[in-house]
């Protein structure tokens, strides 16, 4: 059966208002058990309409946390949960002003994360203070502005990461105290100047996009591929050493002279600088990783091209 608070059953208006409401809509009692829930909210879950709601707030929306990090939820007084923080400043008098809230919770086995706005503030009523909280579901906002952040670090001409991604990513790698090896190399196409005067420069960018295709097929998850410029690209390697950096930078640049053996005299090839950084060992800034990598890609280019150079040896692509 599901409960009512005296502040619906005598307030006819605002109970049509609550149920008829667009945004989610719960009212707490002062031990923060939820004693109405708004349909639009049971909505937001796919959850049935009709089902008891004297339970903890976190067992009526599956959230994710229930009965793990936050057992109680609505009598807790967990810092860590949002909804318990929104509470707790109600209760000690103040609002809840459109604070955006992370909810992670269960459906059909899967985790699944919405966003709301949440607005808040105690109502009294025959002497009984309630707390009402309101849900706003901006879950697809939050995605499409996930989506453009992502968009905004992409080179949309080759797909690889741009220069201001590259650069959060690699500051990020080289901040992380993880003990793990990495490789970082930084490539750059030989005479390309040439191709494109050959060819023209829609063949260039052909070049490029199919260095993208194929570098994305050998590198692996979490490794890094960014444009840093022109026709220079950088990638990060993890867990790799130099000489496995090497062979990879080999059968990237072999499936790209294969690729276009038979459209160019010249074979298009790339020069690269690797350097390796062991687990913690070496604390380089990333300018100074990116400077010496260049130095290397710089006696790559001197040595003849299509060629890597790394700090221990070097060698033909
Ligand atoms: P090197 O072997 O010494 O690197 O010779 P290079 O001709 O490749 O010299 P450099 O790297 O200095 O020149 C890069 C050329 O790449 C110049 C520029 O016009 C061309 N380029 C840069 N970005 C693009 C692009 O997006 N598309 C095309 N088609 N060409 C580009
Ligand atoms: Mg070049
Ligand atoms: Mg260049």
């Amino acid at each position: 059966m599901k409960r009512k608070s005296d502040l619906l059953r005598e307030n006819p208006l605002f109970h049509s208002l609550f149920e008829s409401s667009r945004v989610g809509q719960i009212i707490l009692d002062d031990q923060c058990r939820p004693v109405s829930v708004n349909r639009r909210m049971y909505e937001f879950f796919d959850l049935n309409p009709n089902q008891k709601t004297d339970m903890p707030f976190g067992q009526i929306f599956h959230c994710s946390s229930f009965g793990a990090s936050c057992p109680a939820c609505g009598i807790d007084r967990n810092d860590r949960c949002a909804l318990m923080h929104a509470i707790k400043i109600i209760q000690k008098g103040g609002m809840i002003d459109n604070n955006t809230m992370q909810f992670s919770f269960c459906r059909e086995g899967r985790e699944e994360i919405k966003w709301f706005q949440l607005n808040g503030s105690s109502v009294t009523c025959r002497n009984r203070t309630y707390i009402l909280l309101i849900f706003a579901d901006i879950t697809d906002l939050k995605q499409r502005e996930k989506r453009l952040k992502e968009l905004l670090s992409l080179d949309l001409a080759t797909g690889t990461t741009n220069k201001y991604g590259l650069l959060k990513s690699i500051k990020r790698r080289v901040r992380a105290d993880n003990e793990q090896q990495y490789s970082l190399c930084m490539i750059d196409f030989d005479n390309f100047k040439q191709l494109n005067d050959l060819y023209g420069h829609l063949f260039g960018d052909k070049v490029l996009e199919k260095f993208s295709d194929i570098a994305h097929r050998h590198i692996r998850k979490g490794d890094i591929l960014g444009r840093y410029g022109g026709e220079e690209f950088v990638f990060i390697f993890n867990s790799i050493d130099e000489k496995q950096a090497f062979q990879i930078l080999k059968r990237i640049n072999t499936e790209l002279t294969q690729h276009f053996s038979k459209t160019t005299k010249q074979p298009v090839t790339f020069s690269a600088g690797i350097v390796a950084v062991d687990g913690g060992c070496q604390a380089m800034s990333y300018k100074e990783l990116l400077g010496r990598a260049d130095q290397l890609l710089y006696e790559a280019k001197n040595l003849g091209r299509s060629r890597a150079m790394g700090q221990q040896e070097g060698g033909l692509l």
